[in-house]
């Protein structure tokens, strides 16, 4: 199980902020989530879009 975000990021940026070790960054065409990530689940609820999953 990890922390992704799918194709429907709008890249609005609103989950960046609630990810206490900055695991969530820009990425080529939407935002993504690096190795930093420690699986808090923190982001999930600020993406308007429920575009961050755990698969
Ligand atoms: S699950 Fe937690 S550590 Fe991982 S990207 Fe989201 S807020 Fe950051
Ligand atoms: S909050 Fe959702 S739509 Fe906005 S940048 Fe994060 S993953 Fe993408």
């Amino acid at each position: 199980m990890a922390y992704k975000i799918n194709d429907d990021c709008l890249n609005c940026a609103a989950c960046v902020d609630s990810c206490p070790v900055g695991a969530i960054v820009e990425g080529d065409s939407k935002y993504d989530i690096n190795a930093d990530c420690v699986e808090c689940g923190a982001c999930v609820d600020t993406c308007p879009v429920s575009a961050i999953i755990n698969e």
